[in-house]
């Protein structure tokens, strides 16, 4: 299928799909999301855990240091030069560790283990290795467990790289951004193209099973023509799989970004021709366009599983081979487990503090009804494998679905007999077809406020 950028819409549509926009962009805070969720409602939901062994597990670890502020970054991190305060947080995270494998056992299979931030690669080997080893004691990690680790390429060196790999890390993602000097400069993130392309080759030598790069649009100074030879650097080296986000300005959370100037900052009608011209290229260049914001070499796992159908998607991103849970893990970190939605303290003395207390550390959550689940499992796969089934909407999607298909004259959905399917044109507006769905999109909202790192 192509992935031709569709015709000129009609006014009237283009004014629906733009009040769905509008109505996705603000969602943050998680309003569904109560402060105050019980302890006792995750305490609950781990005692039901461990009554179902087979059930198996995600593991998301938070690392929530850097060596300095990208002015751009929405991350729940803290800037700090003094090593010990990253040895502080593994004491604490390691007692976080026996509190949840105390209460679940360690019959479960992980299936998958993230670590994230923050900058993962700011931990000394030493650190790296004594993480590794905590999630190894208490949790049933095997030899085919996905391990993968977002990266600062600044951060990178070959020792490090190589240890990671003899760690079992096999999924690495470096953070890119745009390899333009001048919008490099005014996002406070300079990296030279040769320093990426060397930390690549680096990775590619040492075996690693997937690269993926972390691309933003819609950052001060960009243009076409400067994200254009970006993108055409990235080609160059074709790593397996590129994010692309769009920058979302959130001085709220980050005052920092108000070193950004709002006046260098692309407009609207920008923003959209740079995410058009980066899918015109990657899908031109061997990816399929995966969800809503990645690419993935076609050989790659995530354009195999799209294209049969079986991708999924949790607060870590897009994933081949899902949990039935996904167990956070650090200060902020974001967890689902047996259809509740948790998150613990996103600041280290309150996270700190009920830990050590042998507390569970939730600061809020969300306990999805039956109803709320099966909205989200029908939006996951809706943007994961460009489908609504039919059987998925009955009963409790029925408005959805009525809402969806009205799409089908426009030439967005097309009607098959067992459900919708989003076409290629319908595929650059998912995110608004999705939009109604608003507890999905809070959820991927939380993924980028805490867990996106590089
Ligand atoms: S963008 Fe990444 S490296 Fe930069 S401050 Fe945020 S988490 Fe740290």
């Amino acid at each position: 299928m192509s992935n031709a950028v569709p015709a000129l819409l009609s006014p009237d549509l283009a004014q629906r799909l733009d009040e769905s926009g509008r109505r996705f962009e603000p969602q943050f805070p998680m309003q569904d999301w109560r402060r105050g969720f019980e302890a006792a409602a995750y305490e609950a939901a781990l005692g039901e855990l461990a009554q179902q062994p087979a059930d198996s597990l995600s593991l998301y670890v938070h690392v929530p240091f850097c060596a300095g502020r990208c002015l751009y970054c929405g991350c729940n991190t803290t800037v700090t030069h003094d090593s010990t305060r990253i040895d502080a947080y593994l004491d604490t995270l390691e007692r976080e560790m026996t509190l949840i494998a105390e209460r679940i056992g360690a019959h479960h299979d992980v299936v998958q283990v993230h670590l994230a931030g923050g900058t993962p690669n700011y931990l000394t080997e030493a650190q790296l290795t004594r993480l590794t080893e905590m999630l190894e004691r208490r949790f049933h990690l095997a030899a085919d467990t996905e391990r993968s680790i977002e990266c600062d390429p600044r951060r990178a060196s070959a020792g490090q790289l190589e240890l990671l790999h003899a760690l079992g890390f096999s999924i690495i993602g470096f953070g890119v951004q745009d390899l333009d000097p001048d919008v490099q400069r005014a996002i406070g993130r300079v990296q030279s193209e040769e320093l990426i392309r060397d930390v690549y080759w680096m990775a590619r030598e040492i075996g690693f099973d997937s690269i993926a790069f972390d691309l933003i649009y819609g950052l001060p100074l960009q243009s076409e023509s400067t994200f254009n030879r970006t993108i055409d650097s990235v080609l160059e080296v074709a790593p397996d799989r590129v994010a692309c986000f769009g920058y979302a300005r959130g001085t709220a959370d980050g005052p920092h970004q108000h070193a950004i100037n709002v006046h260098e900052l692309p407009d609207d009608a920008e923003r959209e021709r740079l995410f058009r011209n980066a899918v015109a290229r990657f899908t031109a260049s061997g990816y399929a366009w995966i969800g809503l914001d990645t690419f993935a070499l076609e050989t790659d796992e995530l354009a195999v599983a799209q294209a049969e159908r079986r991708l999924h998607r949790n607060c870590v991103g897009y994933t081949a081979t899902p949990s039935t849970h996904l167990i956070g893990l650090g200060a902020g970190a974001v967890g689902e487990l047996k259809g509740s939605c948790v998150q613990n303290h996103p600041d280290l003395a309150g996270w700190r503090e009920r830990v050590e207390a042998g507390r569970l550390p939730v600061d809020r959550g969300h306990r999805l009804d039956q109803a709320e689940r099966r909205r989200r499992e029908a939006m996951s796969h809706l943007i994961c494998n460009l489908e609504l089934p039919r059987d998925m909407a009955s009963g409790c999607l029925e408005e959805e679905y009525r809402r969806l298909s009205a799409y089908v004259g426009e030439g967005l959905v097309e009607a098959m007999p067992d459900g919708l399917r989003v076409t290629p044109a319908g595929h650059f507006f998912l995110r608004e077809l999705c939009c109604e769905q608003d507890a999905y999109f809070h959820w991927d909202r939380a993924r980028w406020h805490f867990s996106h790192s590089d």
